[in-house]
């Protein structure tokens, strides 16, 4: 019996210049401010995909060559069940690579990951100096010690990125902090719009 999850999507805008299947997965130990997907943080999705139809689309599909585990929180999810799941994927597909999409908020998984992945997406969703702020945005106490070694473990990989969406409650001074810590770091970082979801219950 594989993994199992709530749905998938084909883009061509989450890795630059790549194909991806995007899949989505249960759960996150974050309430974010404006999640687009906290639909998929409370649980109430089905996890209707299963690991075959998965396997069969990174096999037969000759348009992408990318598979991003996305979600809600991957890294939330027993790590050698996704370390197994990535292995068969590559096993199927050995040309895909894979990118996981991630709070950074468990370093410790990441440090597994990272030897079977291509990269990994990490948002650093406010300074990493300031675990109020930090607190304040992901909806629960922060530690940022454990993003920034997530930043740390995820640097330089072929398909790392770092993503800040532009938070309307950051001030120009907090966006300068993240600038500077990003500028330590090997991998790019994009600083993204910022996208109003009313309907999230996370925004208290
Ligand atoms: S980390 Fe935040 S934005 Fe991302 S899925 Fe979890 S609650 Fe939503």
């Amino acid at each position: 019996m594989g993994m199992r999850f709530v749905s998938y999507t084909i883009s061509s805008k989450d890795v630059p210049g790549r194909w991806s299947l995007v899949l989505f997965m249960k759960g996150c130990n974050f309430r974010c401010r404006h999640c687009h997907n906290w639909r998929l943080v409370t649980g109430d999705e089905k996890d209707d995909i299963t690991e075959r139809e998965v396997l069969c689309e990174v096999s037969s599909n000759p348009v992408t060559d990318t598979l991003v585990l996305s979600g809600g929180e991957p890294t939330v999810h027993n790590p050698q069940k996704l370390i197994d799941f990535v292995l068969r994927v590559k096993s199927k597909n050995p040309l895909l690579k894979v990118r996981v999409d991630t709070n950074g908020y468990a370093p410790q998984v990441l440090e597994k990951l990272r030897e079977v992945v291509d990269g990994f997406a990490v948002d650093i969703k406010s300074p990493i100096g300031r675990s109020s702020r930090y607190s304040y945005t992901a909806g629960r106490k922060v530690d940022t010690i454990r993003i920034r070694d997530s930043a740390y473990i995820a640097d330089g990989l072929p398909l790392t990125i770092f993503r800040t969406p532009k938070y309307p409650w950051l001030t120009e001074g907090e966006f300068a902090e993240i600038e500077e810590f990003v500028s330590s770091l090997r991998s790019p970082w994009y600083l993204n719009e910022f996208y109003e979801v009313p309907s999230c219950p996370f925004n208290v």
